[in-house]
């Protein structure tokens, strides 16, 4: 489970973000609303914990600009105490949850079960384009009602590209996605995935383009 913690504190942040990785998160850490900012533009996560009042670019900014995106991450916003008119904006904004400060971290981590939780379940655990069945629960890919053998590497190069259909992946957030496997993943295997997988598509209709300098994308070969 992947973690995007927002919070200018950086004894706050350090705080939470051990316990998260204590708790089996992994958690990037950004330190204002920029770098908030860049790393949704980049990588997908499982749910954000976002506070308010940030350098840079505020919360609700960050907030506003990842739901134009139709970023679905489940958003858990940080509020001062007594801040009810923050609390009511983040939720208007589409925050899906607040914890006030100060809070326990015991809290945090619950609260952030239960938004993955309802978050998963909301989504479903297949990803249909095409002929394709991917189904993310039992990590299988079904064609016209037959499994296709996928080591698990292909299977996770293949979800991040069918999570985003219609964008480009970069080569970035593919070693990003595959580093929770083992030791860190080259270029080189990339390539590699990605030609098996191509090859395992291509009969389907289904080509996996290269965007020269960007990355990947995920296309329906033209009738
Ligand atoms: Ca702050």
């Amino acid at each position: 489970m992947k973690i995007l913690l927002v919070e200018d504190d950086a004894a706050l942040g350090h705080a939470m973000s051990t316990s998260l990785n204590k708790a089996g998160y992994s958690v990037n850490w950004a330190h204002d609303g920029f770098e908030a900012d860049v790393a949704l533009h980049d990588f997908v996560y499982d749910a954000v914990i976002l506070d308010l009042g940030l350098p840079r670019i505020d919360g609700f900014e960050v907030l506003k600009r990842m739901r134009a995106r139709k970023v679905t991450a489940p958003v858990i916003i940080l509020t001062a105490r007594d801040d009810l008119d923050d609390r009511v904006r983040g939720l208007d904004l589409g925050a899906d949850d607040y914890l006030t400060k100060p809070f326990k971290l015991p809290e945090l981590e619950a609260r952030l079960r239960a938004q993955i939780r309802r978050n998963n379940s909301i989504l479903g655990s297949t990803i249909e384009y095409g002929p394709l069945v991917l189904n993310i629960t039992d990590k299988m890919l079904i064609v016209n009602g037959e499994t296709m053998p996928l080591s698990p590497r292909e299977f996770s190069v293949l979800e991040m590209l069918l999570t985003r259909v219609g964008r480009v992946v970069s080569k970035d957030a593919i070693i990003d996605a595959l580093s929770k496997w083992d030791e860190g993943v080259g270029n080189n295997a990339i390539e590699v995935y990605i030609h098996r997988i191509r090859k395992k598509l291509e009969p389907l209709g289904i080509n996996v383009l290269t965007i020269r300098g960007l990355g990947y994308l995920l296309q329906k070969a033209q009738q």
